[in-house]
């Protein structure tokens, strides 16, 4: 049951992992999808803007001449010819600042003579305009039947020199007179552009005529997006450019925001999976630990049911006087006494060990003599070490007082013990001795036995772990005494450690440098 469980739990781990590598992944690539689809519709809203922000400036410049042209039809009046145009020439330079003149041409007859005309210009200019009108540019309009009063305009390049001229055909007394108006191009470039189109900060403007030559602003180089419009009504030979700049700067900061956006996504994505890992590796420690558990429980269970088993039955044989000579009664009971004081250290072992778990471990420090606690942990171990054949030797050199928990010190040094004589008594010789150091002093145990394996050297400290040299020789025991020891090491300030003892088997040394202040 247990194992078809964890098989499964397994197979949903390793389904879930791809699955969930899968889903960021896929999550990924929709958002960098969206994103790439978000940028395009923002580079789409730029060309629009820049598209409606032309059109606008475009037609601003129209309304301008447009505006002047009807201030100009407002105040003439063909019917006072003398008069031609005087009304207008007082508020001219206000009104219509980019008029020269006005003319009024006769349309009754071919020859379309000047019949008046009212001039802001001086008289030689204003006189080779009116030729220039005459011969080139009215064979230019096309005058066949235009609707009367409607406004048109001519832009017309003569000798590298742009000309613009309003004009409207009128009526009167049944004869059909044509008004033009001769607009400034240069004043309508030095003035009238830089007026309109200065306020733009966050683009550049620039007018080209046909050919492409720069009429008007600087040059429009390339990074930003660039649309161009024509005048519609008015300088329709000359094309008005808009350059976004911040078109520029829009595309950067997309990209950069974009980059930025995929960096995060696949930052979020390697934590994703990182976490998935980490979370895999922790699903199994926690699996090793709990398999570690079961072993643990299923070794205690044992080691506490052999001395049981061997105190009831060299109890019963003493009980049922089956142990008939004097000797035999004797070496019966120390068995049972040996049995018992096992017992006693394993219990004491596994209640100490699940203290230390539950955090509850708590030492009472007093000030005192490292070999008192050593001595008596060797002396408790004596009898088995001799039952086993094993030497066990105690040198002690003078030590400075410490800070000890004098049980506590004795049961980590009988574990050290215990472990010796349990994995190592074919060596026949176990080694105990006490030597001061700088800070404290160490208590080191040796052996002659198989020593530990490099791979075992740093787990065996660990709760629960059992070495090789455990499951070779299968020896009883439930891998709590190490990480006891350690413990209480770490209490008193100080450290176990294992080193190779020559020419074989193992040295384990105990460091204890709480001093007494
Ligand atoms: P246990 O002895 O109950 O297994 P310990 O925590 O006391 O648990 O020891 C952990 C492991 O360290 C043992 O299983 C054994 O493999 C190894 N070990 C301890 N002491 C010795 C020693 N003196 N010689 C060889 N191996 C040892």
């Amino acid at each position: 049951m247990a194992t078809d469980r964890t098989r499964r739990e397994q197979l949903l781990t390793f389904l879930l992992l791809p699955a969930i590598v899968i889903a960021v992944l896929v999550l990924s690539g929709v958002m960098f999808r969206s994103s790439f689809q978000l940028e395009k519709l923002r580079e789409q809203s730029v060309v629009e803007a820049t598209l409606s922000l032309a059109n606008e400036r475009a037609d601003r410049l129209d309304k301008r001449i447009i505006e002047q042209d009807n201030a100009v039809r407002s105040v003439l009046d063909l019917t006072q010819r003398t008069e031609f145009g005087s009304k207008w020439l007082e508020t001219a330079a206000l009104q219509t600042p980019t008029v020269r003149a006005v003319f009024l041409v006769d349309l009754g007859t071919p020859a379309r003579n000047v019949v008046a005309l009212a001039s802001r210009a001086p008289e030689l200019e204003t006189e080779r305009f009116r030729r220039l009108l005459v011969h080139r540019l009215l064979p230019e309009l096309k005058l066949d039947k235009p609707p009367i009063d409607e406004l048109r305009h001519l832009h017309k390049v003569e000798r590298e020199k742009a000309y613009l001229l309003s004009h409207w055909e009128q009526e009167l007394n049944d004869r059909h007179f044509l008004v033009v108006v001769w607009h400034d191009v240069p004043r309508i470039v030095h003035d009238v552009f830089p007026a309109l189109y200065s306020d733009m900060q966050q683009s550049r403007v620039n007018i080209v005529d046909a050919d492409g030559k720069i009429v008007f602003g600087p040059p429009l180089t390339r990074g930003g997006l660039t649309l161009g419009r024509q005048f519609e009504t008015t300088l329709y030979k000359w094309t008005l450019n808009v350059t976004m700049n911040s078109a520029a700067e829009l595309a950067a900061a997309v990209a950069r925001r974009r980059l930025l956006e995929m960096v995060l996504v696949g930052l979020s994505s390697v934590v994703v999976i990182a976490g998935l890992f980490v979370i895999l590796i922790a699903a199994e420690r926690e699996r090793r630990l709990s398999n570690l558990k079961s072993e643990f429980v299923a070794n205690v269970s044992h080691e506490l049911k052999t001395p049981l088993a061997l105190v009831r039955m060299f109890g019963e044989l003493l009980q049922t006087g089956r142990a008939d000579t004097p000797e035999k009664q004797s070496q019966y009971l120390s068995i049972i006494v040996n049995e018992s004081d096992r017992l006693n250290a394993l219990i004491e072992n596994v209640l100490d060990f699940a203290k230390v778990e539950r955090g509850q471990a708590a030492y009472e420090f007093s000030p005192g003599r490292l070999a008192e606690p050593v001595g008596r942990a060797v002396e408790a171990c004596r009898v088995r070490a001799e039952r086993d054949g094993v030497a066990l030797e105690l040198s002690l050199e003078e030590v400075p007082e410490l800070l000890l928990d004098e049980r506590a010190v004795e049961i980590a040094v009988i574990n050290l013990v215990d472990n010796a004589l349990k994995y190592a008594p074919e060596g026949k010789r176990v080694g105990v001795s006490v030597r001061p150091v700088s800070g404290g002093a160490e208590v080191s145990v040796v052996d002659q036995g198989p020593g530990i394996a490099p791979e075992d050297r740093k787990r065996i400290f660990e709760r629960f772990v059992r070495g090789k040299s455990a499951s070779g020789k299968q020896v009883r025991g439930s891998g709590i005494g190490l990480s006891l020891v350690k413990h209480i090491a770490e209490a008193h300030g100080g450290s176990i450690r294992v080193e190779d003892a020559q020419p074989h088997g193992s040295i384990f040394t105990l460091r204890l440098t709480r001093r007494p202040s």
